[in-house]
């Protein structure tokens, strides 16, 4: 196989692409997917694209797609929802699996979305459960015989800092403490094996590194052993036995199925699988090694070209993620002017400028112009214009 893989995707002229790891590109079989999925299968087939198109099976085969990349076996990843739902589903199945213990264990950089999900659940319980957030460091040593879930991040989506997730895992199971790990920035970034981690549950979406498109469906994996036993929160028709019985009570469907709740997206799923086909012969471990190639090469440049702009993720490549910030006062005009030359990266409050590197599309020579770039931005002052400063609602 070669990288990048540049021409299975549609990027416009001129534009440098550093902003996959928030919301990836198209892909040419996803807007063809999608074509093809909307005339023929809903316009022609309506509703028989239930059984004819195989619409209803496509959460389950989707989901050992992704599961193929995450170390995961068949059977054990089910796509539907979003992220926030699955981090949801997750968790309430953890502290259903640990009555007597009243503590979730995670991180003060987790995303905001997995924390306030907890804090709700915690408060619809009602039961006297605590979220506690030590700073990312501190958490292996606050894993303890209290603790009923562990649900952390493993890529910090500002800095790119990555947690240790086999020494973290395996702490969680000697403390019986369930273990959740979000593979938000994980998937399709980096080598991931939730079987040789031996985590309970783990959850992603598939809009970032997996280029599925804007509202894609998340996935969830559950460890094979614990699918048939666990009892899901969100009781969905979809996730129960038998949906077509309409059995007015409930019974859990079998292993991974019972995670599912409602109707899944056809549409989105369409252009998940097209995604899925640019991953086709590529070896992960062939992605992380030319991340990091880009990354390092990125940081360099930086260093040397832009000064005034602080590394504020681990300067070890291994250490990291799949994207790289740098710290500036002024990072957001700074990032607008330089969107406003086609070098698309973003912006983390409070003062983060964010760039994602996917080797799938990447090579070196957007990255020597994405520096360039930022060079000229930063020796002209050209972000100091009041059109950079106006904050726009998605930075
Ligand atoms: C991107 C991301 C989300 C997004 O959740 P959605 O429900 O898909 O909007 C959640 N958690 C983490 C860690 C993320 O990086």
């Amino acid at each position: 196989m070669s990288l990048p893989r540049r021409d299975l995707f549609e990027i416009p002229e001129g534009v440098i692409y550093l902003d996959g790891n928030s919301l990836g590109p198209l892909p040419k079989a996803a807007r063809a997917a999608m074509d093809r999925v909307v005339a023929e299968e809903w316009g022609g087939m309506l509703i028989r694209g239930w059984n004819a198109a195989g619409w209803m099976a496509q959460p389950a085969r989707l989901g050992d797609r992704i599961g193929r990349m995450i170390g995961a076996p068949a059977g054990s990843v089910v796509v539907g929802d979003t992220l926030s739902i699955k981090v949801y589903q997750a968790l309430a199945s953890a502290l259903e699996m640990r009555p007597d213990r009243r503590v979730i264990l995670s991180d003060s950089g987790n995303f905001p979305t997995d924390l306030y999900m907890a804090e709700g659940l915690v408060r619809t319980l009602g039961r006297g459960h605590e979220l506690r957030t030590p700073a990312p460091e501190d958490v292996l040593g606050a894993i303890d015989g209290t603790v009923a879930a562990v649900m952390l991040t493993e890529v910090d989506y500002r800095t790119g800092r990555r947690h240790d997730v086999a020494a973290l895992s395996a702490r969680a199971a000697e403390a019986g403490a369930v273990m959740i790990w979000d593979l938000a920035h994980s998937a399709g970034a980096i080598e991931v094996d939730v079987t040789a981690s031996g985590c309970d549950f783990a959850v992603g979406c598939t809009y970032k590194y997996l280029n599925a498109g804007p509202g894609a469906p998340a996935f969830i994996y559950v460890r094979p052993d614990l699918a048939g036993r666990v009892r899901p929160a969100l009781q969905g028709w979809l996730g129960h036995a038998a949906p077509f019985d309409f059995d007015p009570g409930y019974r859990a469907g079998a292993g991974i199925e019972r995670m599912r709740v409602g109707t899944p997206p056809v549409l989105q799923m369409a252009a998940l699988g097209a995604a899925l086909d640019a991953w086709e012969g590529v070896d992960m471990a062939e992605i992380r090694a030319a991340s990091i190639a880009l990354s390092e090469r990125f940081v360099a440049g930086m260093r040397a070209a832009c000064p005034d702009l602080r590394l504020a993720s681990p300067a070890d490549p291994a250490l990291r993620g799949s994207q790289v910030s740098f710290a500036h006062p002024e990072g957001y005009a700074i990032m607008q002017a330089l969107i406003g030359r086609g070098v698309i990266g973003d912006f983390r409050a409070p003062d983060l400028l964010r760039f994602g590197f996917a080797p799938l599309y990447l090579g070196t020579e957007e990255i020597d112009r994405a520096v360039d770039v930022l060079a000229g931005i930063m020796r002209d002052g050209l972000w100091d214009r009041p059109a950079y400063r106006a904050r726009a609602a998605v930075t």
